[in-house]
């Protein structure tokens, strides 16, 4: 049985964790009042989406306009070292400004009331919320925080973040495409390059802690690297934004609602701190929540976030470092996990299982260790191949290598585009992502 359910509404952003929330809600009648400053905008994003997610919301899949599915990935570690591989659940890479137009219809056509105003202040007296816009005030009976990183409501409700919960990330829309995902990481950096092909442009970028480096380090380690990708920043548009990386104990300390309030996605932390992989994270919080309101118990949305999302989170933070700086049999993780990528078809799998979203970090360790024994036999028979010794790393020359790759996984060169030429061409990129 369902309990009373609160009348009025009102979510502040309309971001994909707000604007699925004003949806689920808004479907079954409620009265939902969804606010966001900018409406459907190309938020600074990689715009990458697994296939976990894509599997779980198909509506995401069929909404065709403006994504691009991608099954080749190219990793490349500190020392140069690459693999390139297929991926066998293709991922998707959307346009932000797509992607939260999607959500925003479907909150619209949902029935929720969607406003372009941008909330100042937030108050409640005598359990009503009284939401303040630079031309309106609004009452509700129930408040959803869906802002984001910048998430300046935060401290009305739980402690303030300090920095060591954040990265930064900066990067450029550039104009082009290909068929590849990269991803590139650098000694030093607690983060990585990725560049990620849409259909009409490329989303490149860095993110790294935020006591670690500054944006302008980022900005100019990505301008560095950009020529190895046959890109260049000169034809590109530059954004910078801060994402959330919570430490273990910000995780564990986390209170995402109470009485008349709730905080998803972004807003409430919830990002894994290796991947920076944001978007499932908005899009589940707000599923449980709505969940969780439409039964009457909105307060059981804190369960199912313990339940369900912050162990993998808290799994994430507590091994961020040693991912990024640590040893692993012999030699750098970044470096091991790229050579037994290329030598190891068993280990191959469990990357393209991590790239899915289907392998969580939970039973991660166990995998590997009981694969270990195949994993070394097929590195060993790799590496002999190769005239080298065993664990030595190999940095192998990345064409030959990577075509090997290609054929080992049963494809063939034509099944890849080439790198573009930075040609723009009719683009939601020509639509002006934002600049910050
Ligand atoms: C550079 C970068 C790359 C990323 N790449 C990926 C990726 O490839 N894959 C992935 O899964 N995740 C990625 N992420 C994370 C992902 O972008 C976020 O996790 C995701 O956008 C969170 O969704 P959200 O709805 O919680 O917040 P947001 O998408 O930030 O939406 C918040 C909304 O609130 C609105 N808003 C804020 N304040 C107010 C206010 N006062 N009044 C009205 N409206 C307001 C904003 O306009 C915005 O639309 C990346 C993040 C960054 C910074």
């Amino acid at each position: 049985m369902c309990a009373m359910f609160p009348e009025r509404i009102a979510i502040v952003g309309g971001g994909p964790a707000g604007a699925f929330a004003a949806a689920a809600l808004a479907s079954t009648g409620r009265r939902v009042l969804l606010f966001d400053e900018k409406m459907a905008w190309e938020k600074p994003c990689g715009g990458g989406l697994t296939d976990k997610a894509l599997a779980r919301w198909p509506f995401l899949r069929e909404a065709a306009a403006d994504h691009n599915m991608i099954s080749d990935c190219e990793l490349i570690a500190p020392s140069g070292a690459k693999v390139r591989f297929s991926l066998d659940k293709q991922i998707a890479i959307f346009f932000r400004l797509a992607l939260n137009g999607v959500l925003l219809d479907r909150a619209k056509n949902s029935g929720a009331k969607v406003l372009r105003e941008r909330v100042l202040h937030i108050e409640r007296t005598q359990g009503t919320w009284w939401v303040q816009s630079a031309t309106s005030q609004y009452e509700a009976d129930f408040l959803v925080l869906a802002t984001g990183a910048r998430n300046s409501f935060r401290n009305v409700f739980s402690p303030n973040l300090g920095p060591e919960n954040f990265m930064v990330a900066a990067g450029y829309y550039i104009p082009g495409t290909s068929a590849t995902v990269h991803i590139k990481f650098i000694k030093g950096l607690h983060g990585y390059i990725w560049v990620f092909p849409r259909a009409d442009h490329f989303s490149v970028g860095i993110c790294g802690r935020m006591y670690g480096k500054s944006t302008a380090e980022l900005r100019r380690m990505l301008e560095d690297c950009l020529p190895e990708f046959g890109l260049s920043h000169e034809n590109g548009r530059f954004y910078a934004h801060i994402l959330p990386s919570l430490t273990p104990e910000a995780l564990r300390n986390s209170q995402v609602c109470g009485e008349g309030w709730a905080m998803l996605g972004d807003a409430a932390g919830l990002v894994d701190a290796i991947t920076g992989e944001g978007l499932y994270y908005a899009l589940r919080s707000a599923e449980m929540f709505s969940d969780a309101m439409l039964c009457g118990f909105p307060e059981t949305y804190a369960s199912s976030i313990r339940r369900e999302i912050l162990p993998e989170l808290e799994r994430a933070a507590r091994i961020a470092d040693r991912f990024y700086a640590g040893d692993w049999l012999g030699c750098s993780v970044l470096e091991r996990m790229i050579q037994l990528t290329n030598s190891s078809t068993k280990f191959r799998q469990l990357m393209r299982d991590l790239f899915s979203g289907t392998q969580e970090y939970s039973n991660l360790k166990k995998r590997v260790y009981r694969g270990l024994p195949r994993i070394a036999a097929e590195a060993l028979v790799s590496t002999l191949g190769r005239g080298g010794s065993h664990w030595r790393l190999q940095r192998p020359a990345s064409r030959p290598d990577s075509e090997a790759q290609l054929l080992a996984d049963g494809r063939t060169d034509t099944h890849r585009r080439k790198l573009p030429s930075s040609q723009p061409s009719k683009s939601a990129y020509g639509r002006n992502p934002e600049q910050h």
